[in-house]
């Protein structure tokens, strides 16, 4: 059946974003790089981002918050359980 989390933090898949290449997430993956700098956080795989953040985002690809997680689920860059992602 369908799961709904209480909570849906958007965590990135770094590697798959900076090796995707395209040009429709160019965009994000600047942010990322900008938001790695910000936090000094530079040797994650992953890298969990604001809802505000991805709100603005959305606004730069004028799309709703969901529709532009819809993009991102069809790149797979998006990480669903970073946990179970490092257990496997
Ligand atoms: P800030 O917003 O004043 O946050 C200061 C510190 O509070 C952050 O240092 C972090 O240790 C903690 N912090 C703030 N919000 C959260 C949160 O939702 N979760 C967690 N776990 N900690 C939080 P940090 O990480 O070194 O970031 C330094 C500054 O860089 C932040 O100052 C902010 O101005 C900027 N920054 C970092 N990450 C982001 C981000 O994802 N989005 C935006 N817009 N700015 C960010
Ligand atoms: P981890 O760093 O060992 O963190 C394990 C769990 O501790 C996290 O599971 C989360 O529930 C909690 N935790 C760790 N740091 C924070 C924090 O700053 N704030 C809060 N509220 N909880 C925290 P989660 O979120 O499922 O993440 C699993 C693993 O994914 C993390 O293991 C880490 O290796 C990675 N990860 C997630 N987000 C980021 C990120 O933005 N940057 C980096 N470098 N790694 C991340
Ligand atoms: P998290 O650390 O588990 O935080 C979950 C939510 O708690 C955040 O969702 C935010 O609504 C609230 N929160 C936690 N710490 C703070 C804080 O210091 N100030 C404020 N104003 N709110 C706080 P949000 O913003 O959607 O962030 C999602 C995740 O992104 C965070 O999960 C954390 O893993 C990461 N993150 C966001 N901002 C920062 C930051 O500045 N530094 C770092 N290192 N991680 C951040």
């Amino acid at each position: 059946g369908v799961r709904h989390e209480p909570t849906n933090k958007i965590v990135l898949d770094l590697e798959r974003l900076y090796d995707d290449g395209s040009e429709e997430l160019a965009y994000v993956a600047r942010y990322a790089k900008a938001i790695q700098q910000q936090r000094g956080d530079y040797n994650g795989r992953v890298l969990s981002i604001r809802a505000d953040d991805l709100r603005a985002l959305a606004i730069v690809y004028d799309a709703s918050p969901s529709g532009l997680i819809e993009r991102l689920t069809e790149h797979g860059v998006l990480v669903a359980d970073p946990r179970a992602f490092f257990a496997s």
